[in-house]
């Protein structure tokens, strides 16, 4: 090896130990249980993912991403990291580079909420703002060839930097967190699609231990995962940007993984926020947007299960906090410029919330 390759070797296991080491420290997220009516006879349960330091289920992702590019040596010292984001990766991916001393620019649309550009830049990174959705990843790649850096490029890598078979992967904790229920083998666990990757490590997770739980996954009106995964096709299939922070693409993403998703739901976009809205008052939670979008997914399943009266259980995540979007999503005049209007879907929630019966 010559001396610079031992010098990279020793930065590299430097960094590979802050990494692991913020790990260590670090608790395993809550899995909560929401009360439903008793005679249901289904539980649900929330894993709430926005309590890691980074405030989202990609501070998981930040530290494989961060991982899989020092063990191929493609992150070394000094390297300057460059990501195409739609927020939240990217404030992870911020404090994870600060962490073990890099810079950090994230590429993501003008549209991108202040309280997550605030917080990249509170983590020591910049942020590039394009006009477009899909202008980001060629922006990106083209950002770090000029500046010598290194494009992380999360929406290949996801899929394959998180370790399937477990390795306390989200799947994993999920159960061992289920373990003393009356179910815990869920019927359903139910997520969303913004790299594909959450849902790519759980339902291989599933298959590799042999569970009966399903792969449920939900998207926004006019993403291209739910045409890609209908047609099995992820080339072709093309969408709109989201207007869904975090979820649902314009494209059908590389690290998306459309065999092992047992079924999928298309949820409109004021649907995912009146679901939204409805968990704070069932249960005084306050998520982000996607966290509305898999709850909308959750009560139709649930509906189906009290239809055919089929006890069990039931998981989805909190991906984030609604701190993120006090002045968006939760902001009533934000909702009418954009068109949206929860109100009615917000009536059907409440209705079955009451009856059991779902009128979809
Ligand atoms: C990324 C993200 C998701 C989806 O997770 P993936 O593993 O990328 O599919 C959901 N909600 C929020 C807020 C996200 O940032």
């Amino acid at each position: 090896m010559s001396k610079s390759g031992i010098q990279d070797r020793a930065w590299a296991h430097e960094a590979i130990r802050k990494i692991e080491a913020e790990n260590n420290r670090s608790a395993d997220t809550h899995l909560y249980a929401v009360p439903l009516p008793e005679h249901w006879g289904v539980d649900l349960y929330l894993k709430d993912e926005s309590t890691h330091r980074s405030g989202s289920l990609k501070h998981r992702l930040a530290r494989s991403l961060f991982l899989y590019g020092l063990v191929n040596g493609w992150i070394t010292e000094g390297t300057t990291i460059v990501e195409a984001s739609s927020g939240s990766t990217a404030v992870s991916e911020a404090y994870f580079a600060r962490l073990i001393g890099l810079p950090f620019i994230a590429v993501m649309t003008k549209t991108t909420s202040p309280e997550k550009i605030a917080l990249i830049e509170d983590f020591g990174g910049a942020c590039l703002l394009v006009d477009h959705a899909s202008e980001v990843y060629a922006v990106a790649e083209d950002t770090a060839r000029t500046s010598g850096g290194y494009y992380m490029d999360q929406f290949t890598f996801a899929e394959r930097a998180t370790d399937w078979r477990g390795n306390n992967n989200i799947a994993e904790s999920i159960f061992q967190q289920l373990a003393l229920e009356r179910h815990p083998v869920p019927e359903w666990i139910v997520v969303g699609a913004g790299t594909g990757g959450t849902s790519a490590t759980i339902g291989r997770y599933l298959r590799y231990n042999r569970h009966s739980t399903r792969l449920a996954v939900v998207d926004p009106e006019n993403s291209a995962f739910y045409p890609a995964w209908l047609d099995g096709d992820c080339g072709s299939a093309s969408g709109l940007p989201s207007r869904i922070e975090g979820i649902g693409r314009p494209r059908a993403e590389p690290s998306f993984v459309p065999a092992v998703i047992d079924h999928m739901i298309q949820v409109p976009d004021a649907a995912s926020i009146a679901a939204m809205r409805h968990l704070a008052k069932l249960a005084g939670l306050h998520a982000g947007p996607s966290t509305g979008t898999y709850l909308w997914g959750v009560w139709q399943l649930i509906a189906g299960m009290v239809a055919e009266g089929r006890r069990g259980s039931i998981v989805s995540l909190m991906c984030d906090s609604g701190e993120r979007y006090a002045g968006s999503y939760y902001d009533a005049g934000w909702l009418a410029r954009q068109g949206l209007e929860p109100a009615g879907y917000e009536q059907m929630l409440d209705n079955f919330l009451d009856t059991g019966t779902w009128n979809g």
